[in-house]
C-alpha cells in the first residue's frame, strides 16, 4: 500500500449529548510519520472523538481539517475518501470471506454502500479488479497474513483478526489511520507483532492515532500522547512527559 500521511488537526472541538459535555475545545495535532496517542479514563470522550474525526459525529463548534481540508461536518464514506481509514473496537469482520476477500472489501466497506452493500453484493469479489487484488495482497503481507489468504477471516485467533482489520483499513491509501483499541485482548506475543506493524507504518510516513488501554504500549510506541479527562485535554507531551507528569498517573492511573 502506498503511504504517504496527511495532517489531521483537531482545533477546539466540542460536543455534548443533551446536557452532557462529552468534549469541551478538545485540539489533537497528529502529524504524518508519527504515533499520536488518546488516552484517558472511561468515559474521557475517547470515542466521541474518534467518531467526530470519522464522520460519524457533527462536532458541535470547533474544526477537524486534513492538510488543508476541512473535514468536519463531512459523511464519513467522504471522510474515509479524503483519507481517513479506521478500525473499530470490536472486529467486525464480514462472515465467510476468507482472508484476501476481506482485505478486498475494505475499499467496498469505506464506500457509500458500506460493508452490508460489500456482503450483500458478493459477486463483485469474483471481479474484484487486478491492482485491487495486489493492494490487497501487499496489504496483507505488510501485516504477516498472507499464508492465511484461503482461510475463513472469522476462524483466525484475536490477534490475527486485528491484523486483519489493519490491513483492510489500509487499502485504497490512506492518509490518516485510527486505531481504537487494538491491543485488547492480545498477548505479549501478538502485541509485539502489532507494535512493529504500527512502527513500520508510522516510519513509512502514515499517520497514525492510536487510541489505547494499554499504557506501557502507548509509551513505548507514541510520539506524542494526549490524556484526556472529563472531554478535556488535561496533559499533551511525549511519552517521557507523560510518564512523569504526576497529575496524568493520578488521573488515568489511580495512582
Ligand atoms: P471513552 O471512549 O473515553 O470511554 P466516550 O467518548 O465513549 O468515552 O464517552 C464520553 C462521554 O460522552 C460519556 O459521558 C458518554 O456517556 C457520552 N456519550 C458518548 N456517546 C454518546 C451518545 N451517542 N449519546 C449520549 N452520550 C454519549
Amino acid at each position: 500500500p502506498e503511504m504517504s500521511g496527511a495532517h489531521l488537526r483537531i482545533s477546539d472541538v466540542s460536543k455534548a449529548f443533551g446536557g452532557n459535555k462529552a468534549l469541551t475545545e478538545v485540539s489533537v495535532d497528529a502529524r504524518p510519520g508519527a504515533v499520536t496517542a488518546i488516552i484517558g479514563p472511561n468515559g474521557s470522550g475517547k470515542t466521541t472523538l474518534l467518531n467526530m474525526i470519522s464522520g460519524f459525529y457533527r462536532t458541535d463548534s470547533g474544526a477537524i481539517t486534513l492538510d488543508a481540508h476541512e473535514i468536519s461536518g463531512l459523511p464519513s464514506y467522504r471522510v474515509a475518501r479524503a483519507g481517513v481509514s479506521r478500525t473499530f473496537q470490536t472486529p467486525n469482520l464480514p462472515e465467510k470471506l476468507t482472508v484476501l476477500e476481506t482485505v478486498e472489501s475494505g475499499r467496498y466497506a469505506r464506500d457509500r454502500v458500506g460493508i452490508l452493500g460489500a456482503v450483500l453484493r458478493l459477486p463483485v469479489f469474483r471481479r474484484v479488479r487486478r491492482e485491487d487484488r495486489l493492494e490487497a495482497e501487499r496489504a496483507l503481507a505488510l501485516v504477516g497474513l498472507s499464508a492465511h489468504r484461503h482461510e475463513l477471516a472469522t476462524a483466525l485467533p484475536l490477534g490475527n483478526r486485528r491484523l486483519l482489520e489493519v490491513a483492510r483499513s489500509l487499502v485504497g491509501g490512506p492518509k490518516v489511520l485510527l486505531l481504537d483499541e487494538v491491543a485488547s485482548g492480545l498477548d505479549e506475543d501478538e502485541l509485539d507483532v502489532l507494535a512493529s506493524l504500527i512502527t513500520r507504518l508510522r516510519d513509512a510516513g502514515m499517520t497514525v492515532v492510536l487510541v489505547e488501554h494499554n499504557f506501557q504500549l502507548v509509551l513505548r510506541l507514541s510520539d506524542d500522547i494526549y490524556v484526556l479527562a472529563q472531554g478535556k485535554v488535561m496533559a499533551h507531551g511525549t511519552s517521557a512527559e507523560i510518564e512523569s507528569d504526576p497529575r496524568v498517573m493520578q488521573e488515568y492511573l489511580g495512582v
